[in-house]
């Protein structure tokens, strides 16, 4: 059997949607589960779409994805070049084969007379015309330098078809497709004749990309048979929908890659919520590694429905990665976000990873999070108020005197010895716990969902900070009830 290959083929466009990444990724997992080769190669013919430093943005993103191209304009495997505008040169010399093997054919029809073939619709089907001109013909015109594309010729009738490893038998009614131009009037392929014979000389034998192109496929066949070349195997994959209308868009900051990452999801999770995207493994665990993947991807478990992108999902899953992070690897990751905080620069970021690492899904959080630190001032005591607890403001008010005296006398202001002596507060006024520690944490923050209990915000604040706080509260109640 031949060696697998498959292909990323990515036109440089700036950024990577979500779905391009998907298509991505399961063309490597695809690769890798066969022990075959993953090709990256980069689909530039499309000048005028053509952004500045896209192609780095394209490595940029398999590297933070962990996708590994065996080959690519970076990484020489032989079937180079990878780039498609270095490429342009071969192009009209297989199209000149194409036509001379009866699969294309000259065509010198001016915008006049395609413009005369236009239906009420101002749709047009191109009606053969040219195929008819001798050979002799063709040669004499093209010697006069009239302009001239080159179409492909469709048979008129029967039908093409094949199997796509997904959508299952594909049969398209040859009248159904144009006679498309393969190169246009510049010398330049058009994107249907370039891909099939860059898969072809790039040996690729599993095609996998968006359903898009399922109904052109078997243009692409037919040039592959006139050609007299093997047709690779299709896997083409379903959009990846924002709800049942809508597709995912830039407006909404979720299409791309990047708006994710910059709004603080890990590219691991990313890479392992959109596998599941469309693909199901057969176990039930669905945090799985970029080995895992590798392991469990199988064409069975691919869908022919859209599917529908939850971010809470993936928020949730994007929790789950940064639960298993060390303290070191999140400081990393968390940095920015502590330094866009207020209380950058002010505390020991490792000392805020320990709090913060169970408590976060999304690193964007973090901000909001540890505001507290620096920010504190008039709040509303109504917060302190639990019926369930049995704290009312006057309750409170109580338990934070007794625990300012109390905690006042504390030399060794750890989380340990301040929750030691909140407990034996409890137990000496025949209070609850909670009585005790919920009015403290709020009285030491000013909000209601911190990152950790009240005696950890102590050790946080420190003793000068943490009276203060205290002391302040204290009076916003007196104030208040
Ligand atoms: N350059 C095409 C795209 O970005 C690739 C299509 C294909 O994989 O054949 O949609």
């Amino acid at each position: 059997m031949a060696k697998v290959r498959t292909r990323f083929a990515p036109s440089p466009t700036g950024f990577m949607h979500i779905g391009n990444l998907r298509t991505c990724l399961y063309a490597y997992l695809f690769a890798k589960k066969n022990d075959g080769a993953f090709v990256l190669r980069i689909e530039d013919t499309d000048r005028e779409r053509y952004v500045e430093g896209a192609v780095d943005v394209i490595y940029s993103t398999l590297a933070k994805a962990g996708i590994t191209h065996d080959e690519g304009p970076d990484k020489d495997g032989g079937y180079g070049p990878y780039i498609q505008s270095q490429r342009k040169s071969l192009y009209l010399d297989y199209a000149k084969e194409l036509v001379e093997k009866g699969g294309a054919y000259y065509c010198f029809c001016d915008k006049e007379r395609l413009d005369s073939l236009k239906d009420g619709n101002g749709v047009a089907k191109y009606d053969k015309h040219c195929l008819s001109l001798s050979k002799e013909e063709v040669q004499r015109r093209i010697d006069a330098k009239q302009p001239y594309v080159i179409r492909q010729n469709i048979p008129s009738d029967g039908a093409s078809e094949y199997d796509d490893m997904v959508f299952g038998h594909i049969s398209v009614p040859n009248e159904d497709m144009e006679d498309g131009v393969l190169i246009k009037s510049d010398g330049m392929p058009t994107y249907n004749f370039a891909n099939v014979v860059d898969d072809h000389l790039m040996a690729i034998n599993y095609v996998i990309r968006g359903v898009e192109y399922l109904s052109s496929t078997p243009k692409y066949n037919l040039m592959y048979d006139a050609f007299g070349w093997e047709r690779p195997h299709y896997m083409h994959l379903s959009p990846i929908m924002k709800d049942a209308q809508r597709k995912l868009s830039k407006r909404y900051g979720d299409a791309n890659f990047e708006d994710f990452l910059a709004k603080g999801y890990l590219p691991e999770a990313i890479v392992n919520y959109i596998a599941l995207l469309g693909w199901s493994p057969k176990g039930n665990e669905e945090k799985l590694s970029m080995n895992q993947l590798v392991e469990q991807f199988d064409v069975d478990g691919i869908s022919k429905s859209p599917s529908i992108f939850d971010e809470a999902k993936m928020r949730w899953l994007n929790g789950e990665y940064i639960k298993q992070m060390s303290v070191e690897d999140f400081v990393k990751a968390a940095t920015p976000y502590f330094e866009e905080s207020k209380a950058a620069g002010k505390y020991d970021y490792s000392e805020l990873a320990k709090l913060l690492i169970p408590r976060v899904e999304i690193l964007s959080e973090i901000p909001d999070k540890i505001n507290f630190l620096e920010e504190f001032g008039e709040y509303d005591v109504t917060m302190f108020e639990h019926k369930k607890m049995k704290i009312t403001k006057e309750i409170a008010l109580a338990n934070l005197k007794t625990v300012r005296q109390d905690f006042a006398e504390e030399e060794d202001w750890s989380d340990t010895a301040l929750k030691a002596r909140g407990m034996a507060l409890a137990e000496k006024t025949g209070c609850k716990s909670g009585q005790i520690f919920l009015p403290l944490r709020l009285a030491l923050t000013g909000v209601a969902t911190t990152p950790g209990g009240a005696t950890e915000m102590a050790q946080l604040l420190g003793k000068q900070e943490s009276l203060r706080r205290l002391d302040f509260s204290i009076d916003l109640l007196e104030r208040n009830i």
